[in-house]
C-alpha cells in the first residue's frame, strides 16, 4: 500500500547551492531525527548553529559559508551517500511485513490523532510520555512502511521550558517558535495555495492553517489557529500545550477533532481506520457522524458507521485522570455547531456520561469508548484496571497492547554499533528480519568488555552534558567560581549512577528515595562503594505538590549531606532523556501501583543495557523476568498510602544495599562487573523486541486496525503471527 503523500510548501524560502539542493529534502523530513549520519551533515556544515538550534533549517537557511563544504570532497561524498540512502528509504516501501502479509488489505490510510507528538527536541509540541509514544508510533510506522497519516496541533509556544531558581522553585518560560526556522511546511490545497479549514464557533468561523511535519514516510498534519484571519482572541487557541483554562482547552480539542477531519477531507483522504490516541481528539467522532448525517444517514446509522472503524487508546488508569468538561460549557461552545450538523449536542452529552453518572460532566474517555469498535490500554496490568474502571461503559473488552519505544531513536550509538557488528541487528528493519526473543538471546555473543566499554562511553557523554547544564544552572544562581569549578569533577563515571527522570506527578513518588535521609546519606557517601543520583523532570504549571517535590530534591542536592552526589537537571525533554537513559547505570521508577499505565523511559534504558529497579507497575509488571533488573516490593498494595510508601522505600534501600551496589562494584581481573553485565545483557535481550514500537505496531495492526477495517478474522489469529519465526 502506498504511503500517504501530501503536497507542501516549505515554511521558509531560501537558496541553496545547486549541487546541495538535496539538503532541503533532507532537512524538511524529520527522518534525520533518528539517523545520526544525516545529523552529522548538519554538524559538518555549521556545528555552532546545529548545536544551538538542534534543527537543520537555521543551519542551511543561512547565512552559511558554502564555499568551505563545496571544496570538501569528503563532505560531498558523505552528502551524496546520505542523500542516496534517504531517497532509497523513501522510495522503497515494499518488502515489509505488512505488505507481504496483507497487501492492500486496508483500502485507505490509518488516521492517527493525538494532542501531542514528541518527535525531536527541536519541535516542542509534546510534554511527556503520551507525545513521545506518538512520535515513536509515527517513526515505526514509517520504518514499517505502514500507510499512516498523523493529526495534531501546532503549539507555537509549546510546553513550558523549566528553570529551577536558587530556592528550588520551578520557573516557567514559554518559547515563541519561529515557524520559518523549523522543519515544517504549509500543506498545499488543490490550487497549490496554503491549505486552511474552518471550524464554526459561536458567532464566528475559526480559520485553521494546516502544516506538515514529515516523519520519514509518514505525514503528520499540525493545526494552527494563529493566523491573520482570526480575531486576536482566537489566535492563541493552539499556542500552549494542555492550556490550563477549560474553555480554551475545549476550543483546542474542537480544533483537533473537527479541524483534523476537515483537513484530511480537503486532501481527499478516506481513512480506513481512525485512531484516537487518548480522548483529546474525540470530537472527530462527532464530526464524522455529522458527515454521515449530511450524506443522508439517520443519526443512529451515522453513529454506528462512525463506531465501525474507529479505535481508541486509553492512557490513564484512574477515572479522575481522564479529560472531562462541564456539560454546560460543551453546550455553549460546541452546541450550535453540533445541533446545526444534525448531531444534537444532547445526544453527544449522553454518550459522554462518565462512570459516576454525573450529568454535569462530559467525559471524553467514556465518549471515546462508546463510539469506537476496539480499544486498548497500554500494558497488560493497565488493561485489567481499565476494564474494571470502565465496565458498563463499553461492551467490548479493553485489550492490552503494551507500549514500546523506537529503538533507533533511543539506543546510543556505541551500543547500537555493537548490536550491528555482532548480531547484524538492524533495529529500523526489525519487522522485516528476525525479531523474536531467541534472536536477542544471541546478545551473549557480544563480549562483556565491549559491552561495558560501550556503556562507559555513553556514561562519559552524560557526564559532559550534565556538567554543561549544571554549570549554566548554578551560574544563573550566582554561585561562586569555586563552586562552578567543582562541577567538572562531579558525576565521576567510576561511581555507580542511578537515574530518575519523569513528570513530577505525586503518584510517581519522586521523593521516595529521601524517605530515610540518614540511610540514603550513608549509601551515597560509602567510602568504597559510593552512589550518585541524577534527577530530571517537570511538574505541570498547575501542579503545586509536584513543584514542591522538585524543590525538596533541589534543596537536598545543594545541602551538605548530598551536594556532589545528588543532582537535578533542568528542563527534562527528549534530549535530556536520551542522555539519561543512555548514560546512567540503573533506571529507577517508583510509582504507586497501579497508577502508572505503562511508562516507557525504563524501556529506553533497558534497550541501552541499563537495568531497571522498579515497582511492579505498568510495563515492568510484565517486563520483569527475575534476571533483567529488580522489583521493588511485590504485587500487593496497602490501602494505607503512607504504609505502602514506607514499605516500598525499605525494599528499595534493601535492594540497593544488598544486591545492586555489590553487583556493580564486584569486578573481575580486568575491571568488568561480570554479574552486572549479565543483567545489562538480559535487559537488552528481554526488551529490544518485546518493548519495541515495531512489536507494538504489529499488535495494533492485527488486534485493532485490521479488525476495524473489516478483517475480523485477524484478531483471533493475532497471537501466532506475532510469535512464529520470522
Ligand atoms: C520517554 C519519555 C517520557 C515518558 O517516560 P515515563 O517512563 O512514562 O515517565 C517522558 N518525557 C520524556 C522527555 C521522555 O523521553
Amino acid at each position: 500500500m502506498e504511503p500517504v503523500r501530501i503536497p507542501s510548501i516549505p515554511a521558509a524560502a531560501f537558496p541553496l547551492p545547486p549541487r546541495l539542493e538535496g539538503l532541503r529534502r533532507l532537512a524538511y523530513n524529520l527522518h534525520w531525527a533518528w539517523h545520526p549520519r544525516t545529523r552529522n551533515l548538519w554538524s559538518l556544515i555549521d556545528r555552532a548553529a546545529w548545536n544551538r538550534y538542534r534543527n537543520p533549517v537555521p543551519v542551511i537557511s543561512g547565512p552559511t559559508d558554502w564555499s568551505r563544504v563545496l571544496d570538501d570532497e569528503k563532505f560531498l561524498a558523505e552528502y551524496q551517500d546520505t542523500l542516496a540512502a534517504f531517497d532509497a528509504y523513501m522510495a522503497n516501501g515494499s518488502g515489509h511485513w505488512f505488505e507481504r502479509k496483507h497487501g492492500d488489505a486496508l483500502g485507505g490510510p490509518i488516521a492517527y490523532f493525538c494532542a501531542e507528538y514528541g518527535i525531536h527536541e527541536s519541535l516542542g509540541i509534546y510534554s511527556g510520555g503520551l507525545g513521545v509514544l506518538a512520535g515513536d508510533h509515527m517513526k515505526s510506522a514509517s520504518d514499517m512502511a505502514l500507510p499512516f497519516v498523523g493529526v495534531g496541533l501546532l503549539y507555537r509556544k509549546g510546553y513550558f521550558r523549566q528553570q529551577i531558581d536558587a530556592d528550588g522553585h520551578q520557573e516557567h518560560g514559554y518559547p515563541d517558535y519561529d515557524l520559518n526556522r523549523l522543519p515544517l511546511a504549509r500543506v498545499q490545497d488543490r490550487n497549490g495555495l496554503p491549505l486552511s479549514v474552518t471550524v464554526e464557533l459561536p458567532g464566528r468561523d475559526l480559520t485553521v492553517a494546516v502544516w506538515l511535519a514529515q516523519v520519514g514516510r509518514v505525514p503528520v498534519l499540525l493545526l494552527d489557529t494563529d493566523v491573520a484571519e482570526n480575531a486576536v482572541e482566537d489566535r492563541p487557541i493552539t499556542h500552549i500545550l494542555y492550556v490550563r483554562g477549560r474553555e480554551m482547552r475545549l476550543h483546542q480539542e474542537l480544533v483537533l477533532g473537527i479541524g483534523g477531519v476537515r483537513a484530511l477531507r480537503e486532501l481527499g483522504l478516506a481513512p480506513a481506520v481512525w485512531h484516537l490516541n487518548e480522548g483529546h481528539s474525540a470530537f472527530l467522532l462527532a464530526e464524522r457522524a455529522r458527515e454521515f448525517v449530511a450524506s443522508g444517514a439517520s443519526l443512529d446509522t451515522a453513529l454506528e458507521q462512525v463506531r465501525r472503524n474507529s479505535v481508541f487508546t486509553i492512557h490513564t488508569p484512574v477515572a479522575a485522570g481522564n479529560e472531562r468538561f462541564d456539560s454546560d460549557l460543551v453546550r455553549r461552545v460546541a452546541g450550535p455547531l453540533l445541533d446545526r450538523g444534525g448531531v444534537p449536542v444532547e445526544r453527544i452529552l449522553d454518550l459522554g456520561l462518565g462512570v459516576d453518572g454525573d450529568r454535569g460532566h462530559f467525559d471524553m474517555t467514556a465518549f471515546s469508548l462508546r463510539l469506537t469498535n476496539g480499544a486498548n490500554a497500554v500494558s497488560q496490568l493497565h488493561s485489567h484496571t481499565a476494564n474494571a474502571t470502565w465496565q458498563g461503559v463499553t461492551d467490548h473488552p479493553i485489550l492490552g497492547i503494551t507500549n514500546g519505544v523506537h529503538g533507533p531513536s533511543w539506543v546510543g550509538t556505541p551500543v547500537l554499533e555493537l548490536l550491528t557488528r555482532d548480531l547484524g541487528a538492524d533495529l529500523e528493519a526489525m519487522d522485516a528480519g528476525p525479531r523474536q526473543d531467541p534472536f536477542w538471546e544471541r546478545l551473549g555473543r557480544i563480549p562483556s568488555n565491549d559491552l561495558w566499554e560501550a556503556h562507559l562511553r555513553q556514561k562519559r557523554e552524560l557526564a559532559l552534558f550534565a556538567h554543561g547544564r549544571l554549570r549554566n544552572q548554578l551560574a544563573r544562581h550566582g554561585e561562586a567560581p569555586a563552586v562552578l569549578a567543582e562541577i567538572e569533577s562531579v558525576l565521576d563515571p567510576s561511581i555507580m549512577t542511578i537515574g530518575f527522570a519523569r513528570r513530577f506527578a505525586t503518584y510517581k513518588r519522586s521523593g521516595l528515595l529521601f524517605s530515610d535521609i540518614d540511610r540514603l546519606a550513608r549509601l551515597v557517601w560509602d567510602a568504597d562503594r559510593p552512589v550518585q543520583i541524577v534527577f530530571a523532570g517537570k511538574a505541570h504549571p498547575a501542579d503545586r505538590p509536584g513543584q514542591k517535590v522538585i524543590q525538596e530534591i533541589f534543596q537536598r542536592s545543594r545541602s551538605p549531606e548530598f551536594r556532589g552526589r545528588v543532582f537535578i537537571l533542568e528542563n527534562y525533554d527528549i534530549r535530556v532523556g536520551r542522555f539519561l537513559v543512555q548514560g546512567v547505570d540503573v533506571w529507577l521508577n517508583n510509582p504507586r501501583r497501579p497508577l502508572e499505565a505503562s511508562g516507557t523511559s525504563g524501556m529506553k534504558a533497558a534497550q541501552n543495557g541499563v537495568p531497571n529497579i522498579s515497582i511492579l507497575d505498568g510495563w515492568w509488571d510484565e517486563g520483569y523476568t527475575g534476571d533483567n533488573g529488580w522489583a521493588i516490593g511485590g504485587r500487593e498494595t496497602d490501602p494505607d498510602d503512607e504504609a505502602q510508601d514506607w514499605a516500598d522505600a525499605q525494599s528499595l534501600y534493601g535492594l540497593l544495599e544488598t544486591e545492586l551496589i555489590p553487583a556493580w562494584y564486584d569486578r573481575d581481573a580486568s575491571g568488568i562487573p561480570t554479574r552486572w553485565v549479565d543483567a545489562m545483557r538480559r535487559s537488552m535481550a528481554t526488551t529490544l523486541w518485546r518493548f519495541s514500537t515495531t512489536r507494538m505496531l504489529l499488535e495494533y495492526m492485527e488486534q485493532l486496525y485490521l479488525p476495524a477495517a473489516g478483517f475480523q478474522a485477524i484478531r483471533e489469529a493475532a497471537e501466532p503471527t506475532i510469535t512464529e519465526a520470522g
